[in-house]
């Protein structure tokens, strides 16, 4: 009798873990996977786009579905006609009009990060291959996009728009260029 409740037991067991997972015969589908973890954004940029440090009018909204409204970039204050720069070094993937707008895209060098500036009147083409801060073209007339003319600064790691901000070293972001200091309170040789 032992013998024969153990394998019931066994059997039950065994075909427990032979059944299929819950999903298999639901009619729901199968949870999608989680996303990858993404590497952090490297901190390549040695300017801002325009200006010494500009105002950001508009940060960055990251929508919370693909589609979603949100703001996939960030809108730096810049008058119509002043210089844009590449960032960090990189090959122009895109320069031309989109609905209208100028824009210039840069794949940044040795990453699979792409930087896109508009409104641009475009002063580089396709193919260019830039150093940190050359010139892409000047500041457009600014759209419906900002009150005040702006240049709205975006980066894209695929097709996935991630915040431009975080190219920016902190001494960027929040102070002057590292620069080196005289040496004090040692002797001077004779
Ligand atoms: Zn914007």
């Amino acid at each position: 009798m032992r013998y024969a409740l153990l394998s019931a037991g066994l059997f039950l067991g065994l075909a427990g873990a032979a059944l299929p997972p819950p999903w298999a015969w639901a009619d729901t589908p199968p949870p999608p996977p989680a996303p990858a973890p993404q590497p952090p954004i490297p901190p390549l940029a040695r300017i801002w786009p325009v200006g010494v440090r500009p105002l950001v009018l508009r940060g960055w909204e990251p929508p919370s579905t693909p589609y979603g409204p949100g703001h996939r970039g960030v809108d730096l204050s810049a008058p119509p006609g002043s210089p844009v720069r590449t960032v960090a070094p990189g090959r122009v993937s895109f320069a031309g009009r989109v609905a209208g707008v100028g824009v210039v895209s840069v794949a940044l060098k040795g990453t699979d990060l792409r930087t896109t500036y508009e409104p641009v009147t475009p002063s580089v083409k396709k193919g260019d291959e830039l150093r940190a801060g050359d010139v892409v073209g000047t500041v457009g007339p600014t759209a419906s996009h900002c009150a005040t003319s702006c240049v709205h600064w975006g980066l894209l790691r695929g097709e996935t728009y991630v915040n431009p901000l975080s190219l920016l070293p902190p001494w960027l972001v929040h102070g002057a260029p590292p620069r080196l200091l005289p040496v004090l309170g040692v002797p001077v040789p004779r």
